[in-house]
């Protein structure tokens, strides 16, 4: 699978069962699945879907290849919901196991590194489980996507968000001079600025700040993080606000350029993207503390 490119191992798409276009909608979420059969491969998933209405536009098989079935313009038949599925990019795992569903380690290895590149494609922020990463069973009442979504669920997101920073991070790094561990100096030293309990107060009122900005309710108890993608869609001037964000977090007068000076002795220009990988690593800096 070319990750970057979003060009799957196997092209096969199905003539029936699907809707062109999507409807005015855009790519909003990643629809997760398990097929519900051991070992079925990309042609059997084919030929299922001839006969019924229903479908995914990728296919993870047993041995990690990936299969698309629908192309991600148009809407696959996937989870039940017709808006949904016009929202969303659906991905079918084959499962190597029944009792209970459960996936092979290649098969979870693709899958997740497909929803990175996914998330990096369209703009949909990091992965986050039941934000922009959501099972089937979000929709309806199913036992899909099995094990996915329980006890493999966690290794599932670890896993897609750590391909979605390598991914983004060497996009970064094709654009920008900025270096992962330059990230990490401007984040330690953001950091270390200011600790303790007032830095935890700080998160909740840039979380505050964040959902007005974004017109996001007081009681909408959303991550923030996990619809990032909206939120950047919405606005017009991403620097300017992540540069907030990250004022706020360092208790820095608006009006102050005073965060440009943060890296001291470092000397480059920073990206939107580079300011929200500081912004989430001094988040989870604080997380850890
Ligand atoms: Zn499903």
């Amino acid at each position: 699978m070319d990750y970057k490119n979003l060009k799957a191992d196997v092209e096969l798409y199905i003539p029936k069962h699907f809707t062109s276009g999507r409807r005015g909608r855009r790519i909003e979420f990643v629809g997760i699945h398990h097929t519900a059969a051991v070992g079925l491969t990309v042609r059997g998933c084919y030929n299922v879907w001839q006969t019924r209405p229903a479908s995914a536009h990728y296919l993870v098989q047993r041995d990690g290849v990936i299969g698309q079935l629908v192309h991600d313009r148009d809407t696959a038949w996937a989870l039940g919901d017709f808006d949904a599925n016009c929202r969303s990019v659906n991905i079918e795992h084959a499962n190597n196991g029944s009792d209970p569903w459960t996936v092979s380690e290649a098969c979870l290895d693709s899958g997740a590194h497909l929803v990175a590149a996914l998330c990096i494609a369209y703009g949909l922020g990091r992965p986050m489980w039941g934000g922009n990463v959501r099972p089937h069973s979000m929709y309806m009442a199913t036992a899909c996507p099995g094990e996915l979504a329980l006890s493999q669920r966690d290794a599932y997101i670890a896993r897609a968000q750590r391909y979605y920073d390598m991914m983004a991070a060497g996009a970064a790094d094709e654009e920008e001079e900025v270096k992962d561990e330059d990230i990490e100096k401007i984040a330690q030293r953001v950091w270390t600025i200011e600790k303790g309990r007032e830095t935890h107060d700080r998160c909740y009122r840039m979380t505050s700040m964040l959902k007005a900005m974004c017109g996001i309710g007081a009681e909408d108890t959303t991550d923030p993080k996990s619809i990032a993608g909206e939120i950047y869609n919405r606005t017009i001037d991403r620097w300017a606000r992540c540069t907030a964000m990250l004022k706020a977090i360092c208790a820095i007068p608006k009006e102050s350029m005073a965060i440009e000076d943060v890296p001291e002795e470092l000397d480059f220009r920073l990206s939107d993207w580079d300011v929200e990988r500081i912004a989430e690593r001094v988040a989870e800096l604080v997380a850890d503390r």
